[in-house]
């Protein structure tokens, strides 16, 4: 969990307690990513969808990744981010795109009122346009 944010880590590791005693376990597929990895992914993703466009919507750049500032967790499987999508705004985690199920990261307003509205992608996020 190198470099990932403390309180997005203390809100996943008490989700992750909660959801053991419903006998489910969390894999963290991804989290803090170096911006030489992201730009890795990045032109994996480009040749993969053909185009920057449709790249754009499953793979930020460096510059933009919340995960190369260490705010986001990929998680798995499909039990876990089930859990979490029940569960997770008790705890501050929010599922932040519709096309990505397994993407987390820590709103903390959530435990309060819920998580905000998801963005149908990342190319729908004010923060990825820079
Ligand atoms: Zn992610």
């Amino acid at each position: 969990m190198t470099n990932l944010d403390t309180d997005l880590l203390k809100a996943l590791r008490q989700a992750a307690l909660d959801a053991a005693n419903d006998n489910i376990k969390f894999y963290v597929n991804s989290g803090w990513r170096s911006p030489a990895y992201q730009n890795q992914l990045l032109r994996e993703a480009v040749s993969k969808y053909g185009s920057e466009q449709e790249a754009a919507r499953w793979v930020s750049t460096a510059e933009t990744s919340l995960h190369v500032k260490g705010e986001a967790v990929d998680i798995g499987h499909s039990d876990a981010t089930a859990w979490l999508s029940t569960h997770g705004a008790e705890y501050g985690l929010c599922q932040i795109y519709r096309n990505e199920s397994w993407h987390y990261e820590l709103r903390r307003e959530a435990i309060d009122h819920g998580c905000p509205r998801m963005y149908a992608d990342p190319t729908q996020d004010p923060r990825m346009r820079k």
